[in-house]
């Protein structure tokens, strides 16, 4: 199968309000604009870097796109990230969420993002811990920052052979997810749950993933 024919085959499988982000990270440009073609309207990039020259190959297609920050976003790099992303689905801290709060703010840009949470991923340190109070706690305070606008959470989830290793996870994020969601904070819209990937993604939509992350699974294994 063809990268086009394995996204087309999944998109049939999930449900309508599944949206599939797209890893993009080691993919050439060919890879992208093929999955593109055949539908794809999400990319997440893992550098900023490499988000850039993806955006900037792509030329007028890139801007029919919704671009996600799915890798640790640096100090450094927080002004050209907003620069190239529609949303940072890694906010990790309250510091981090007030640097970049401050630098939407300079562009008078009102900028979406998620936390993410560590739910014992070896891939990345980044995260906040799962406790309900913690998280909580962030979203409060990222309420308060006018130029953020919390959308929603993403988690990674350790990596695991047997994908029903990770439903306790993924059960464990819709629940703070949901106790989020409730208390209504002012300019706080929880809409998004982004947690699954290549071979974890039925078991977190079954878990109430509204957002899966995709590499492998289309574009096929990593060099
Ligand atoms: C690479 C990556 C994915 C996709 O991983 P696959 O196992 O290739 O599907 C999802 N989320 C993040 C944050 C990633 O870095």
């Amino acid at each position: 199968m063809s990268i086009a024919q394995r996204y087309q085959k999944i998109r049939k499988e999930i449900p309508d309000e599944v949206t599939i982000v797209l890893a993009g990270k080691t993919r050439t440009r060919e890879e992208i604009e093929e999955v593109i073609e055949a539908g794809a309207t999400e990319i997440g990039e893992n550098y900023v870097q490499e988000a850039e020259r993806m955006h900037s190959s792509l030329g007028e297609k890139a801007g029919e796109i919704t671009w996600h920050m799915i890798g640790s976003l640096q100090k450094n790099k927080i002004n050209k990230a907003l620069q190239i992303f529609d949303v940072i689905q890694t906010v990790g801290s309250l510091h981090q969420a007030a640097d970049i709060g401050e630098r939407a703010g300079r562009t008078g840009r009102i900028m979406p993002v998620y936390i993410e949470i560590n739910i014992g991923s070896e891939f990345t340190k980044a995260g906040v811990e799962p406790e309900y109070e913690v998280i909580e706690n962030l979203s409060r305070e990222i309420s308060g920052l006018e130029n953020l606008r919390l959308e929603g959470l993403m988690t990674m989830g350790p990596r695991s052979g047997n994908p029903e290793d990770l439903r306790p996870c993924f059960r464990r994020t819709r629940d703070i997810f949901e106790r989020i969601r409730d208390c209504n904070l002012p300019g706080v819209n929880m809409k998004t749950l982004s947690m699954g990937m290549s071979n974890s993604y039925r078991v977190a939509i079954e878990e109430g993933a509204n957002m899966i992350r995709l590499g492998t699974i289309i574009f096929g294994e990593r060099e």
